[in-house]
């Protein structure tokens, strides 16, 4: 089959390995995708971002079966619009992105079957959002609704942070002002990966990110600097308390308001002494996390999405291997502030390239027959082990065979579970 996948990160890189792994991928464009990308599939430029034009090139390319990477396309229909003209599609409608693109739903539907999450309230109003945070006690999280990139959320350690965080919402700097403001939650943090379709649900792994840029958990909040899979929090039991009480519930209230879930559901957890909360829905995969799971998936992963898209998930099965994941983010230096595009990248024409070693491109490009890099995070050094430790060996023994001086990453990924 002809198969597009719509993105150009290192979420995007890893899926294309994991597809073409699968016999029954015949041809694989990736749109608009990167250089990294370009060795290993057809890239062709579309604006990922207007459902008609996927839908005619998807025409025009004979595409079976299209994957959404990232979230935008999706809360702009693009998932619809494919699926009004009869194509294969894996994610889900506008209508439930909403999960993700607006945390004032994701707390509603909490709130309508009883799903453990912070206690909230929600104001599109500076007077009132004021009052009520008056009235709370600090910590406490402020979060614009509406897509943010991560960045329209505030952990407030002060009141007057929790203040500052609501001028600048309502100052105009997100677009249309509306904020969630939240209780604080302590715990450690999981990631919970579900394939949905409707109330179908298949868990698809766990892993940890690690969003601050510093080593020891320090610094400025990124995209994601790091991440392992399994995540050793996510205990059997741990995992069955998330499904019984948050994930089933909302996905069958989806189902009850007509919009059913389709997809990845990415299922950010706050978990404390066993019990885990809702901190937030995606419904894409998470970067870097994505590049730990293909890389323990394999070819299977696309069954398993085929499978999803075409409403067969019950009695889909995954077979996992004992092992473990791991990936490292090297970035630009200055990342996540400014930094610089076109430095060159050496080294990577030499590193393996096989089912335990692979590194995926984020953000580089191609000059003079040379990778450079074209992004803040550039690339996912991943490696897969018997055990975590032993792919964290892997993993940054590759990275200290990249010939990049103007990038740095993480020395401590994978800390908390080593
Ligand atoms: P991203 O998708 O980049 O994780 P986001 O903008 O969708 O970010 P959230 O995931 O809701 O926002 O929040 C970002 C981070 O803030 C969380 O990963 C978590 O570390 C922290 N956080 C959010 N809500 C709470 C809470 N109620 N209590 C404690 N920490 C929280």
């Amino acid at each position: 089959m002809n198969i597009l996948i719509l993105g150009s990160g290192g979420r995007e890189h890893s899926l294309a390995w994991a597809v073409l792994q699968n016999p029954k991928c015949d041809r694989l464009i990736v749109a608009p995708g990167n250089a990294g990308i370009a060795e290993i599939a057809e890239c062709a430029a579309l604006d990922i971002l207007d459902g008609a034009a996927v839908t005619t090139f998807a025409d025009e390319e004979s595409v079976d079966f299209v994957i959404v990477g990232p979230e935008a396309p999706l809360a702009a229909g693009v998932a619809d619009a494919l699926a009004a003209a009869g194509i294969a599609v894996f994610g889900p409608s506008a209508a439930a992105a909403r999960l993700e693109a607006s945390k004032a739903f994701t707390k509603e539907i909490c709130a309508a079957v009883d799903a453990p999450t912070a206690a909230y309230g929600r104001f599109d109003d500076l007077a009132t959002a004021r009052a009520y945070l008056a009235r709370q006690p600090v910590p406490i999280v402020i979060k614009a609704d509406g897509l943010a990139a991560g960045k329209g959320v505030t952990v407030a350690m002060e009141r007057a942070e929790a203040e500052a965080a609501l001028d600048d919402i309502f100052s105009g700097v997100h677009g249309r002002a509306e904020v969630v403001i939240e209780a604080f939650l302590t715990g450690e943090e999981a990631s919970f990966f579900c394939l949905v379709d409707g109330e179908d649900v298949l868990p698809l792994g766990t892993a940890q990110d690690h969003k601050r840029v510093g080593d020891g958990d320090t610094g400025p909040n990124t995209g994601g600097m790091g991440a392992y899979s399994p995540a050793p929090v996510m205990t059997a039991e741990v995992e069955a308390r998330a499904l019984d009480r948050i994930v089933r519930p909302t996905m069958a209230e989806m189902v009850r308001r007509g919009t059913p879930m389709r997809g990845i559901l990415f299922v950010g957890l706050m978990i404390d002494r066993g019990e885990p909360s809702l901190v937030e829905y995606n419904v894409r995969f998470g970067d870097p996390e994505c590049q730990c799971l293909m890389m323990r998936l394999g070819g299977q992963v696309l069954d398993l999405l085929l499978a999803c898209a075409e409403g067969r998930l019950t009695g889909a099965r995954v077979n996992w291997a004992d092992d473990h994941a791991l990936c490292v983010v090297l970035a630009a230096d200055g990342y996540p502030g400014d930094y610089a595009k076109g430095s060159r990248i050496g080294g990577l024409d030499a590193l393996p390239r096989d089912s335990r070693n692979m590194v995926f491109h984020a953000g580089t490009a191609r000059a003079g027959g040379e990778f450079v890099a074209n992004g803040g995070r550039v690339l996912g050094v991943t490696a897969r082990g018997d055990d975590l430790a032993e792919a964290r060996d892997r993993a940054y023994a590759m990275v200290d065979a990249i010939d990049w001086p103007e990038g740095f990453c993480r020395r401590d990924i994978g800390w908390r579970a080593l």
